[in-house]
């Protein structure tokens, strides 16, 4: 039987999530090539997916309304769509600029000529097309990347962690941040990562996205058990939720 044919394409976004496709290691290449056909994968081939693919891969957030028909289109052509890192699943860094106008942005970046490229609100691709898996991660873990691949094209569970970042880190035996007068999102934000960050003596800022039905006010509590009020949250918390701006709605 012939392998589903997988075709990569990107929008906006800084393309690391491809980087770390493109960094398999041989045997993650190996186990990935005896399900699937690499098809279109410009990081790394030149050929395009003229004769069309079964699975889309899209790194990258809408940024553009003229992008939307490229990807509908995409999605059109494709009987599977997944997402791939931070920006296509949720919006990702890119929607830092949702936390201000547009017009803002444009004079920001362009004081010459804000008018001259076209801007718009950063959305995640499931805010345009239907989507069929989700890859967490900023960048994308390959391990997680070369499973949910796997376990997509075999029909299985995707087997991505509904629980949260704290409990990688509790089974670590890291010492949590908060005893140490700094606060984590890790209580609200999916694991998969081995809770990195806080292992390496730093905290989780949100690249995974949230849970299922993350308890933010359980959040909040923990903060103001800790003393830190989360209206006075830090900035680099928003980084991930330029898409749920609610999350931060009373934040001074
Ligand atoms: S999710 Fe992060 S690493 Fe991946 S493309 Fe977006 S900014 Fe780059
Ligand atoms: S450091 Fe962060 S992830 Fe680890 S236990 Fe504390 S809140 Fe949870
Ligand atoms: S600890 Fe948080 S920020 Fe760090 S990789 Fe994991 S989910 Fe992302």
């Amino acid at each position: 039987m012939a392998k589903p044919r997988v075709a990569f394409f990107d929008f906006s976004c800084c393309e690391g999530c491809q980087l770390c496709v493109l960094n398999l290691t041989a045997e993650q290449l190996l186990d990935l090539l005896n399900v699937v056909d690499i098809v279109e994968f410009r990081e790394a081939i030149s050929e395009t997916s003229d004769n069309g693919y079964d699975v889309a891969i899209v790194e990258g957030s809408i940024t553009r309304d003229s992008d939307i028909p490229r990807l509908e289109k995409i999605r059109e052509t494709a009987s599977v769509l997944v997402c791939l890192g931070a920006c296509s699943s949720m919006a990702g860094i890119n929607a830092l600029k949702n936390f201000q106008t547009m017009e803002a942005c444009q004079n920001e970046v362009y004081p010459e000529a804000p008018n001259k490229y076209e801007t718009a609100l950063a959305r995640a691709v499931d805010e345009i097309v239907k989507v069929d898996a989700h890859i967490p991660g900023c960048p994308i873990d390959t391990t997680e990347f070369v499973k949910v691949v796997k376990n997509l094209v075999l029909g299985k569970d995707l087997d991505i962690p509904t629980y949260p970042v704290c409990i990688e880190c509790k089974k670590s035996e890291n010492v949590c941040v908060y005893e140490e007068g700094r606060h984590c999102l890790g209580p609200v934000i999916r694991a998969g990562c081995g809770a990195i960050c806080p292992g390496k003596g730093g905290y989780c800022f949100g690249c995974r996205g949230l849970i299922p039905d993350a308890n933010l006010e359980s959040m909040r509590e923990i903060m103001d058990k800790y003393n830190m009020p989360f209206d006075k949250i830090d900035d680099r918390f928003k980084l991930f939720f330029g898409r749920n701006k609610e999350i931060f709605k009373d934040v001074k």
